[in-house]
């Protein structure tokens, strides 16, 4: 049997507050993240409880999938959203939490900036209102998405009571070709897995892919855990972490830092670590991947066939053949040439800066197609900075996209920016559900950004690796 323990068990056990009654473990939250939306709630709940904000100091707030990227002027046109806000800044004032306003030059998706504030780190356990939390995986976090009722229970107690995972090793072998991307090896993973195989695991992505992925390569595949069913996944941390971390505002410093770095250095699963199970996927074998259904794991790659109805197992069969009718799409055919409507680039998943920097290379080969609309998004307010440091909004106008303020925007369509009638999106973003982009109708294909560029300029979808 082997004898070394994994990144996952060390860090859940060093968190372990104790063992309850039903078999769960109350453990001790490192870091909660909070943003409008599923935060009003559970404060009006502590605040029916009587119950202060047990640890204000590791509590972080943002505003991200209400607000405008047109301009985030206040107050905003839609009353809804701005209440919400207003709940918001309340709610921090009075229970002294640290809130990244508009205002601060920090705002951005609860995903992207905190690990670009430093606020994430290795070894830690990180919660927050949102599924997407196991982004921060990509640092040795253990990080997962909670619910309302959950949030509560962070702010008053800074603990959760949760069932112990299973683990499973996932390991990438060989190297990526040209135009595939971080986003490629995720949808491969979730096809090939399902997107309930991670029911009830945390994952653990390794192999030489992963481990020569950069930290927003890391980000992009960690964030789409869930939609694979894991709640957790996370990369062990290494050099290429800690050097992203050195000098971040809420990374440790001088001897702090150095303490640190032993401790993250020893939370890395051992060479012998136990796993529940162990899952080897082909580098090599992963295209620029897109989705043709309703579930992210209804994919394949740009130049293979949609599956036929008749190719597909029975028990599988009413599910595709729903997705295919919902999508207007026919088995048999590969998507490429599939007309697009309207292009989006952004989200937790893809709206980092080498997200845009790879989208811009494509948008300076040519033009946005004729009747194509698109968003170009950036994930934060510092990813938005460095952008126009780096020349690249000028590189999307010119190309004919629409550069906007950070924000959630078309990930989830909570704000004004949102799918019409039965139009077909090109998307960066993570879900490709019914009605996802704000139209019950609305059709998504995920992608790279590389790739939604791509189908932008040729207004249908495209396999990228033509145009770089
Ligand atoms: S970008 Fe999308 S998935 Fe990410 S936090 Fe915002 S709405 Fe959720």
């Amino acid at each position: 049997m082997p004898a070394g323990r994994s990144l996952f068990d060390k860090v859940w056990d060093a968190h372990a507050v104790r063992e309850l009654p039903d078999g769960q473990t109350q453990l001790f939250i490192g870091l909660h993240l909070i943003h409008e939306v599923t935060s009003p709630q559970a404060f009006a709940m502590l605040r029916e409880m009587k119950l202060p904000v047990r640890c204000p100091e590791l509590t972080f707030a943002t505003v991200d999938h209400i607000i405008p990227t047109d301009s985030q002027r206040r107050p905003f046109a839609d009353a809804l959203a701005e209440e919400m806000l207003v709940h918001l800044e309340r709610n921090c004032r009075e229970h002294g939490i640290r809130f990244f306003d508009a205002a601060s030059g920090k705002q951005g998706i609860v995903h992207v900036i905190g690990p670009e504030l430093g606020l994430t780190q290795p070894g830690m356990t990180v919660a927050c209102g949102d599924s997407h939390t196991s982004t921060h995986g990509a640092f040795g976090a253990i990080a997962f998405g909670i619910g309302t009722s959950q949030v509560r229970d962070v702010l008053a107690t800074q603990c959760l009571a949760l069932n112990r995972p299973r683990v499973r090793r996932i390991e990438v072998s060989g190297k990526l070709g040209g135009g595939v991307y971080a986003k490629d090896v995720i949808l491969h993973i979730i096809r090939r897995l399902g997107v309930n195989g991670g029911v009830g695991f945390a994952y653990e992505y390794a192999g030489p892919v992963i481990e020569a992925f950069s930290m927003e390569e890391r980000l992009t595949l960690c964030n789409m855990s869930i939609e694979g069913g894991a709640r957790v996944g996370y990369v062990n941390p290494d050099e290429i972490a800690f050097a992203h971390l050195k000098g971040r505002e809420f990374a440790p410093r001088g001897a702090a830092w150095d303490r640190a770095l032993a401790w993250w250095r020893s939370m890395a699963s051992d060479p012998d670590a136990h796993y529940d199970e162990r899952v080897v996927l082909d580098g090599r074998e992963i295209q620029p991947t897109v989705t043709w259904g309703i579930n992210p794991g209804q994919s394949c790659g740009v130049s293979e066939p949609i599956p036929r109805l008749a190719d597909v197992a029975a028990d599988a069969r009413a599910q595709v053949a729903e997705a295919l009718e919902f999508m207007g799409l026919a088995g048999g055919r590969p998507l490429a040439g599939t007309k697009i409507d309207v292009a989006f680039i952004g989200s937790c998943t893809n709206g980092r800066i080498s997200d845009l920097r790879e989208a811009a290379r494509v948008a300076k080969t040519g033009r946005v197609a004729p009747g194509v609309r698109t968003y170009v998004v950036p994930g934060s307010q510092a990813v938005a900075k460095q952008a126009e440091a780096e020349g690249l909004p000028e590189i999307f106008r010119a190309a004919g996209f629409d550069w906007r303020e950070p924000g959630c925007s078309m990930c989830l369509a909570m704000n004004p920016d949102k799918l019409v009638g039965r139009e077909l999106c090109a998307s960066s973003s993570n879900r490709n559900f019914k009605g996802r982009q704000g139209s019950p109708t609305g059709r998504t294909l995920l992608m790279s950004p590389a790739m939604v560029a791509a189908a932008a300029l040729r207004g249908e979808v495209v396999d990228v690796r033509e145009m770089l």
